[in-house]
């Protein structure tokens, strides 16, 4: 019954998230409305202390628990938990009320605002998107989804044996729980400095501090560590800021993980174009502070290079790679490689806990083999089929066919003040591996071929640069294209 109160009550009509590329989109069936409206006015202080075992008041239009749970629960209750409330733990709730689950769903999320897409970040931090746009769901449809949410309230420790989370607020059991934590910015790589902190960009917390550093008087010139997509997005914000940018990466070339030199060089091309200074097979080997941070504006960063160059910097961003959110898991209890392993259906190795999302390694379809992939869709997708195996276990009956996570390909693009990029699939060239070059006046394609046993070859990968990023243009039908035929073959 309630199962279908909440069918009619998910507008299905509206799109989810237009800054997701099309071959990355969520099904249909999984969509619901991106209409947050919360102005920053609203939101509770980011410093304010919280009674334990009170509720925080996040803003007038977040959904809130009835009643947060103060004291342990007894181990009899059937309950799931949900841990992290982004792309894959909301989808894991929307998919367990949509195939009927009706009993008690908690959802532990570490922040007080409600869950965010940290696609939209760098748009929020260049100015070019609100706010409020980067909440994709709206207050209604988290409400109409009767979850009880326990904001600010970080998972401590997943005991799989006792079937019991613990949290600051007392111990929570559960019969299924799905892990959902994503994944934090990691620093490694970057001298120590007696006084500054690098900037980094994930969550909502992190857009809004490299926002107020980078839009302060007196910041001129940054510099960002890290050539990859991310650091990418975070250069194309400082340039919407009509910042001076330098970009510095230990590889000879820029998206190093996605690209062949030839594609790399060209997009290259297109930042120095833009005016980006680029330091490639470089690294930062010291910081100086000229200055102190309380002295804004007149504070500045001395930065040595690897080379032994030197330069004056006002701000610093580091986007050197993530690392699962799994701080809570004793080793010894899940399965752990680079990140959780999960089977078809997201199980863990333990049976009663599931996972989704940037924090496990499931199946790539290229290689066969389990890799993170850390893209929106594979982790909405994901905690889709984790929310519709759980629920279907909850009532006692076979997991349906359409729960399985049949795997997933890498895809990217990214567009940095007109120069694009896609690229979708593994771009390493192995023994029995080639590639193609296609190349115009506007465009670089290349492509990644693989022979097979029986003499024929396909695609396993493919990189574009476009020199006019043009929505609906011939470099984004191409993309899809080659996108569909790596999938068909894989
Ligand atoms: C700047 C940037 C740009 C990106 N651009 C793209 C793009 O263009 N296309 C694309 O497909 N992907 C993109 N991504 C990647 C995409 O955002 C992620 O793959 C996706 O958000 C992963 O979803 P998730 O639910 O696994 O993790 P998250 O969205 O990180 O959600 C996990 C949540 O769990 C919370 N949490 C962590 N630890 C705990 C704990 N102990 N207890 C409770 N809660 C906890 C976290 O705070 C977070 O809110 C981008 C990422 C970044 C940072």
């Amino acid at each position: 019954m309630q199962g279908d109160v909440m069918e009619q009550q998910l507008d299905r009509s509206k799109p989810f998230d237009q800054q997701i590329p099309m071959d990355q989109q969520i099904p249909m069936d999984l969509q619901i409305p991106m209409d947050l409206p919360i102005p920053i006015d609203q939101q509770i202080p980011l410093d304010l202390p919280i009674p334990i075992g009170q509720q925080v008041p996040i803003g007038k239009q977040i959904p809130m628990p009835s009643q947060i749970s103060t004291s342990p629960t007894t181990p009899v209750e059937e309950s799931v938990a949900i841990i992290g409330f982004g792309a894959a733990g909301v989808n894991a709730l929307i998919a367990l009320r949509c195939a009927g689950y009706q009993g008690k769903i908690r959802i532990f999320s570490n922040t007080r605002i409600p869950p965010y897409s940290p696609i939209m970040t760098s748009y929020y931090v260049g100015g070019t998107k609100s706010w409020e746009e980067c909440f994709p769901w709206g207050a209604e449809e988290l409400d109409s989804l009767k979850a009880e949410i326990h904001y600010d309230c970080p998972v401590l420790e997943l005991s799989p044996e006792a079937h019991i989370i613990r949290t600051s607020r007392g111990d929570f059991s559960y019969s299924k729980c799905v892990i959902a934590t994503g994944a934090t910015p990691v620093l490694s790589g970057f001298p120590s400095t007696d006084d500054y902190k690098p900037l980094v960009l994930r969550t909502m917390d992190d857009a809004e501090r490299l926002k107020l550093a980078i839009t302060r008087p007196g910041c001129r010139r940054v510099l960002i560590s890290g050539a990859s997509m991310v650091a990418l997005k975070a250069l194309e914000a400082c340039l919407e800021r009509s910042l001076e940018t330098t970009l510095v990466g230990i590889s000879p070339h820029v998206l190093d993980f996605n690209a062949l030199p030839v594609a790399a060089i060209r997009f290259e091309k297109g930042l120095r174009e833009k005016g980006v200074e680029l330091r490639l097979g470089q690294t930062i080997k010291a910081v100086k502070t000229i200055g102190h941070e309380a002295l804004r504006p007149s504070y500045s960063l001395e930065v040595t290079f690897s080379s032994g160059d030197t330069a004056l910097y006002d701000e610093i961003i580091v986007a050197h790679g993530v690392k699962g959110n799994l701080e809570f898991v004793a080793k010894s209890t899940l399965e752990i490689d680079h990140a959780l392993l999960v089977d078809e259906f997201m199980r863990t190795s333990d049976p009663d806990v599931y996972a989704a999302g940037d924090v496990v390694q499931a199946t790539e379809l290229v290689s066969g083999d389990k890799r993170i992939v850390g893209i929106w869709k594979n982790a909405a997708v994901q905690g889709a089929c984790a929310g519709k195996a759980i629920a279907a276990e909850m009532a006692g009956t076979t997991i349906p066919s359409d729960a399985e996570f049949r795997g997933s390909i890498s895809a990217n693009t990214i567009a940095v003040k007109g120069t694009l990029f896609i690229s979708a699939g593994i771009m390493e060239i192995t023994s029995q591996r080639h590639r193609e070059v296609y190349e115009d006046e506007n465009m670089t394609v290349v492509s990644v071929f693989e022979n097979r046993a029986d003499g024929s070859r396909r695609l396993v990968g493919f990189n574009i640069v476009c020199d006019e990023d043009e929505a609906g243009s011939v470099a984004y039908d191409t993309g899809a294209m080659l996108t569909l035929r790596i999938e068909n073959t894989a």
